[in-house]
């Protein structure tokens, strides 16, 4: 049995403004994430960056982290 859980969907803006993610990447949310807080905690878990834009918020996969971001 398939159950899929309601609540948001985090995907990836990255790498930048122009370019779509290359791997379409969404945060998989814990079970019980269900706000948008709540699945951007999960994302960081994962590697997953927010970066301020205006007016809005930009959620970025460790992927595209990786691309826009020198090496540490
Ligand atoms: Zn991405």
């Amino acid at each position: 049995m398939t159950s899929h859980t309601l609540g948001v969907e985090i995907s990836c803006d990255g790498p930048d403004e122009q370019t779509d993610c290359p791997d379409s990447a969404a945060v998989h949310a814990r079970f019980g994430s269900l706000s948008a807080r709540q699945v951007r905690a999960d994302g960081r878990k994962d590697g997953w960056t927010v970066r301020r834009a205006p007016g809005r918020l930009r959620d970025v996969c460790p992927g595209c982290r990786a691309n826009t971001q020198p090496a540490v």
